[in-house]
């Protein structure tokens, strides 16, 4: 059976809180591009994994979080400049969205206040307490996490994942972003396929195949005016490929990213083509979380340590 995994990084402000320079336009797209997805994901009833920073379900807060160790000036511009923004800090609203939808949405974290975990400076207790504070915030909305979904694909800490007990996070894409990976995907022909693997914390890697807006600016406006938007053609090929292999293809991106209303076209286009391809097909759309269950039954009936050759279903002689 081939599946498909499409998993989103929900952070509002905090996913540019540390630049020095916000990106104006997706900073201020956060809102709509989250209300869009959910609407779109509930028009064809595709289920994806919402990592979310833990910050925004938080109804309000002091701007200081004292008890919580970070780097010096971490929280500034939550105090300063964006002190009168709480709909960049908060989003109880936006994650009820979520938590509420009637689609079978994956509720995972992003992280409490979007530290980057790979960092040097980024030392065992902020990661602890990255992680400590997540969990506790989703246990008082009832909500468990699977998944993990490190800030900005900064992998780092993995320990401090499993021993949290976290199931999953997502790998970093074996294919470049943008028009390198275009060039590659359609000029050389590779595969958008992804395998998960177990790692050494017993943690199940779930590697992204495709980031869907990693081809933007002047080249993409040029490509569009000649083209169909080159990333719809890239994801479908992603998605023949999960069907004609048996295959894990794994989308991703930010709420933030739709931006205006072509972008809204990009993902209904993608969607709709996904949700094709299932009825017309036996293709699968998982969640982060799916994918790590099946692992670990395949793996518990095995025995075996490698997920990569495993998969939960028994091969029959006509299974090609
Ligand atoms: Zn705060
Ligand atoms: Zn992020």
């Amino acid at each position: 059976m081939g599946s498909v995994v499409i998993s989103l990084d929900a952070e509002l402000g905090w996913g540019f809180h540390d630049l020095e320079r916000p990106p104006l336009e997706r900073v201020e797209s956060g809102r709509r591009g989250w209300r869009r997805m959910l609407d779109l994901c509930a028009e064809f009833d595709v289920p994806a994994t919402w990592a979310v920073v833990g910050h925004l379900m938080l109804e309000s807060c002091d701007g200081v979080h004292a008890d919580h160790p970070t780097l010096d000036g971490w929280f500034d511009r939550e105090r300063g400049e964006w002190a009168d923004r709480e709909d960049l800090r908060f989003a109880p609203d936006l994650v009820r969205g979520v938590v509420d939808s009637d689609v079978d949405h994956e509720f995972a974290s992003h992280s409490f206040s979007h530290v980057l975990f790979g960092r040097p400076e980024t030392d065992r207790e902020i990661a602890r307490a990255e992680l400590e504070r997540s969990l506790e915030v989703a246990d008082e909305w009832g909500e468990s996490v699977d998944s993990f979904v490190y800030p900005r694909n900064d992998v780092g800490h993995r320990d401090v994942l499993a021993e949290y007990g976290i199931s999953a996070y997502r790998g970093r894409s074996p294919t470049y972003d943008g028009v390198r990976g275009l060039v590659d995907s359609t000029v050389r022909s590779r595969s958008m396929l992804v395998q998960p693997t177990v790692d050494e914390y017993g943690l199940i890697d779930v590697p992204a195949s495709l980031f869907l807006f990693g081809f933007e600016g002047p080249v993409r406006t040029v490509a569009e005016s000649i083209w169909e938007d080159p990333m719809v053609v890239q994801a479908r090929r992603g998605i023949d490929q999960a069907v004609r292999n048996d295959g894990l293809f794994h989308m991703w991106l930010h709420p933030n990213n739709l931006t205006r209303e072509r972008d809204d076209r990009r993902m209904r286009a993608i969607l709709s083509y996904l949700d094709r391809r299932r009825t017309e097909t036996d293709l699968a759309v998982e969640t982060m979380g799916d994918v790590a269950e099946r692992l670990a039954v395949a793996r518990g009936i095995d025995g075996g340590t490698v997920a990569a050759d495993g998969g939960p279903e028994t091969k029959t002689a006509d299974d090609d």
